[in-house]
């Protein structure tokens, strides 16, 4: 039984709640969890509140909040290996992904922003009234509502961890209710860390308390990473106060395999970067525009990499991919799946639950589709999950219009030898990020989020201190008073 942590404290919810997460691997109840109710939230609101205000954060030195974070980092390599199995058992993703993706990504995130502490400047800045000094200032924005989505909950909650408390802001992170398990794990080595009561808050609960938490006027900013549905929701929700809001939702990643790329080497970039975490990822590659002259060479060489990745239990180290997260959204990716075969798409390989041995979990057998057109759902929607549409151009000039005719703008990919053609496209194409001849990668020092309906604003290098400070410009009169 986990407990909430507020002001400080480990405590069960007010009300007694709990709800349980699953072993996705094979179905069982892993472990029980307090949820959080509105009264909860409330105490931990004002636990972020009060300890924003209390000198010992507030007065803090740039320094010695370095210290803390780099101090993170460190536990979490400590406890590396635990952390790592908690995150398989509860997520699901394949122990070596866990070890050398999750926990790592975790703790750099912390050293990243542990280094900006001391480096959060203003600047002196040359107004044009005479005798007059301006300089700004970046202050935090206050409470911080952090709440996170299932697919990379340990390396997720660091990404918003990290920048809002080396920008001074105080938190209350809540992890999806799928797989709260590693983010707890998390806020406990941030106590051990020694961080001040009340400056790192944990509620674990559903929507119910992650809408409380949107909707509350204390509240200074959210930071959500989740469903375009829910971001729509986020939007409205902030409203009263107008809170700052950061969203990273949905994608729909092109990947663009120009007639001359090195098709082995884009078989092999774009089977991990469509399948990578079973393809619950939101960059992931998941519609496949090829030069029609390839198509078939490519769309046989995907289906077989594919069908050779070994699916079972995260934990088996002989596993490629994992299950996915949970029953409900295995049933999710099985009716996009119909809904393709229904509407004309070729099933190449996959296109169903794993049965055997791996029938008590959440397994899908990789999936690829042929002849997919635009105007199939699974071209598309965000599938979220082991499913591969290929589709075919025959003119280049047609691509950037194909590529960009969605309404999300995460993330983009293109493989070709041809320099011109790649930073061409690059240029072109909607998207936060692209990449060129290589698989999708986040790193705490560059940017990630998304154009249109992929979210609002950017997490991870400067752009994550724009996200978690206020600019405030001071004028003095140099003239005498
Ligand atoms: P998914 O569809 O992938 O499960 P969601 O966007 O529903 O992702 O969930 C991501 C996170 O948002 C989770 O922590 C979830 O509990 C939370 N959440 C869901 N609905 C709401 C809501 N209406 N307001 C705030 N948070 C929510």
């Amino acid at each position: 039984m986990t407990d909430l942590f507020i002001g400080g404290k480990w405590c069960p919810a007010d009300s007694g709640a709990t709800f349980t997460t699953l072993n996705p691997a094979d179905g069982s109840v892993f472990e029980e969890c307090a949820e959080a109710g509105v009264t909860d939230v409330d105490r931990a609101v004002a636990a972020a509140r009060a300890a924003l205000n209390d000198p010992t954060w507030a007065d803090m030195p740039a320094h010695a909040r370095a210290r803390l974070l780099w101090r993170v980092a460190d536990l979490i390599e400590e406890v590396g290996d635990e952390l790592a199995e908690l995150e398989t058992r509860d997520n699901g993703q394949p122990l070596g992904i866990a070890r050398s993706v999750t926990v790592p990504g975790a703790a750099e995130h912390f050293r990243y922003f542990a280094g900006w502490c001391t480096k959060i400047e203003g600047s002196v800045l040359p107004v044009a009234f005479p005798d007059t000094l301006h300089y700004t200032r970046r202050e935090p924005v206050g409470v911080c509502a952090l709440i996170t989505p299932w697919n990379f909950p340990l390396m997720i909650a660091a990404w918003k961890l990290a920048p809002a408390l080396a920008c001074g802001n105080t938190v209350v992170v809540k992890p999806a209710e799928q797989t709260p398990l590693s983010t707890v794990m998390l806020v406990e080595l941030m106590e051990r860390a020694g961080f001040p009561p009340g400056v790192v808050n944990l509620l674990t609960g559903g929507p119910a308390t992650g809408a409380a938490l949107a909707e509350h006027p204390d509240v200074d900013k959210v930071s959500f990473t989740g469903s375009t549905a829910v971001g729509r929701k986020l939007v409205h929700a902030s409203a009263g106060n107008l809170k700052r809001l950061t969203l990273e939702l949905g994608g729909k990643t092109p990947s663009i395999i120009a007639a001359d790329a090195d098709i082995d080497a884009a078989v092999a970039g774009n089977v991990q970067g469509a399948l990578f975490n079973s393809g619950q990822v939101c960059a992931a590659y998941s519609r496949f525009y090829v030069d029609r002259r390839r198509a078939d060479e490519f769309t046989e060489k995907m289906a077989a990499a594919a069908s050779a990745l070994r699916l079972g239990p995260g934990l088996d180290p002989a596993s490629q991919l994992g299950p996915l997260v949970s029953e409900e959204h295995l049933a999710k990716v099985d009716s996009y799946v119909r809904g393709a075969q229904d509407e004309g798409a070729e099933l190449v390989t996959g296109g169903r639950r794993a049965d055997g041995p791996l029938s008590s979990g959440f397994f899908y057998e990789p999936t690829v589709f042929a002849g997919v057109t635009e105007s199939m759902a699974v071209a598309r929607e965000e599938v979220f999950g082991p499913v591969i549409p290929v589709l075919s151009y025959d003119d280049p000039d047609e691509i950037v219009d194909r590529a960009n005719n969605s309404e999300y703008g995460l993330a983009a990919s293109i493989w070709t030898r041809d320099l011109s053609t790649a930073h061409r496209l690059a240029a072109k194409v909607r998207a936060g990020a692209v990449f060129i001849n290589m698989i999708h990668v986040p790193d705490a020092a560059t940017t990630w989020g998304g154009f249109k309906a992929s979210g609002w604003g950017r997490e991870m290098g400067p752009y994550a201190i724009d996200a978690y400070t206020e600019v405030k410009g001071v004028w003095t009169h140099l003239g005498g008073a």
